[in-house]
C-alpha cells in the first residue's frame, strides 16, 4: 500500500462509541490479537510474576523477564526443561488473572467471528471461544514437536509439564496455583527421565513455537489455516477487522493483511486498539477507528 500517514489515535468516548456501533452493525468480525491482549489480562512476563517463579534463574543468569530465559542456551536439557516447564505451566495451564478475554467473548459471541492470533497461551479457548473459529499461527505452549523435525506431528504436554514442575519441589494447589512449601528452594533441573524425546527419531523434543524454520505445522494448524482462508472468502462485505494489541514484531501476520483487506473492501471497517501504537494508513483513515488505549480499559465502556 503506497503512502504512509497516521490517523490520529485517541482514547475518547466518541471513538469507543463508534467502535461499539460498528460491532453492532457488522455482519462479521475478524479479530486479530497480539501479545498485549494477554498482558492486559494480567499475564505479565516481567516484575512480580517473573520474580515469583524465576528468582533462582534471575540470580544465576541475570534475566529480567521470562522471554530472555526461554531463549537462553542452557548447558543441560535438565535445566532447560526446568525453566520451560515452569514457564509453560504458569502461562498455558493457569487462567489469566483478569477476565479480559471473557469480556471480549461476550462482545462477539453472537456474531459470525473468527480470531487470528500470534498468542500461544490458549487464552481464547479458556475464555469460551469456539476452537473452530481460532487460528493460532505461531504455535501453542501446550504442544511439543520433534526438534529436527523428522515428522509433522505435535504432542500434548500437560502431563509431563506437571511432573516436571513437581519434580523441582513445587506443589500444585487444588485451584491449580503453583507454590513452594515453606522454606523450600526449587531445584533448577528436572530428573533426566522426564526429558521428552521424539518417539520416532529419538532426538530431543522442542516447543511447538514459531521461532525458525523448524516449526511444525500439524494437521490442526493446517485445518485452522484453511478455515481462516474460508472465512475471508465468505466475508467480502460489511466486515469489521478488529486488531487488538498487535505490535510491530510480526506485522506481516495480522496488521499488514488487515490494512490490505480494508483497503480492498470499501465496506470494511478497520479498528485498532493499542496502547501507544494505534495507527492506520492514510488510504483507509476514513474507515478506521484508532483507540490509543489498553484493551481491558476499552472493554469496560463497550
Ligand atoms: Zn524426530
Amino acid at each position: 500500500m503506497p503512502g504512509w500517514c497516521v490517523s490520529k489515535p485517541r482514547f475518547t468516548m466518541d471513538e469507543i462509541r463508534r467502535l461499539g456501533e460498528v460491532i453492532e452493525r457488522a455482519d462479521a468480525i475478524l479479530m486479530g490479537a497480539g501479545a498485549g491482549l494477554s498482558a492486559s489480562a494480567g499475564f505479565d512476563y516481567t516484575g512480580v510474576r517473573f520474580q515469583k517463579y524465576f528468582s533462582d534463574f534471575a540470580e544465576k543468569y541475570g534475566f529480567r523477564d521470562m522471554y530472555s530465559g526461554g531463549f537462553y542456551p542452557y548447558e543441560t536439557l535438565e535445566e532447560h526443561w526446568a525453566y520451560w516447564s515452569r514457564y509453560i505451566y504458569i502461562n498455558r495451564y493457569r487462567n489469566a488473572p483478569k477476565p479480559v478475554y471473557e469480556k471480549l467473548y461476550e462482545l462477539v459471541k453472537e456474531k459470525d467471528y473468527f480470531v487470528l492470533t500470534t498468542n500461544v497461551d490458549h487464552c481464547f479457548q479458556k475464555a469460551g471461544f469456539d476452537k473452530s473459529r481460532l487460528f493460532y499461527t505461531q504455535g501453542d505452549y501446550g504442544l511439543f514437536q520433534c526438534s529436527v523435525p523428522c515428522h509433522q506431528e505435535t504432542y500434548d504436554n500437560e502431563t509431563v509439564i506437571r511432573k516436571m514442575v513437581e519434580a523441582q519441589g513445587y506443589e500444585i494447589a487444588e485451584n491449580g496455583e503453583l507454590y513452594l512449601p515453606e522454606g523450600r528452594r526449587p531445584e533448577r533441573k528436572v530428573p533426566s527421565e522426564w526429558i521428552p524425546y521424539c518417539p520416532r527419531c529419538g532426538k530431543p523434543m522442542s516447543m511447538n513455537l514459531r521461532a525458525d524454520d523448524t516449526f511444525v505445522e500439524d494437521t490442526g494448524w493446517r485445518k485452522a489455516a484453511g478455515r481462516y482462508a474460508d472465512f475471508r472468502r465468505r466475508h467480502q462485505g460489511r466486515i469489521l477487522l478488529l486488531e487488538i494489541a498487535v505490535g510491530y514484531n510480526t506485522p506481516g501476520v495480522i496488521k499488514y493483511p488487515f490494512w490490505q483487506m480494508t483497503y480492498e473492501n470499501p465496506m470494511a471497517v478497520y479498528a485498532c486498539v493499542n496502547l501507544g501504537e494505534a495507527a492506520a494508513p492514510g488510504e483507509i483513515a476514513d474507515r478506521s477507528i484508532c483507540i490509543d488505549g489498553d484493551i481491558g480499559e476499552t472493554l469496560k465502556f463497550l
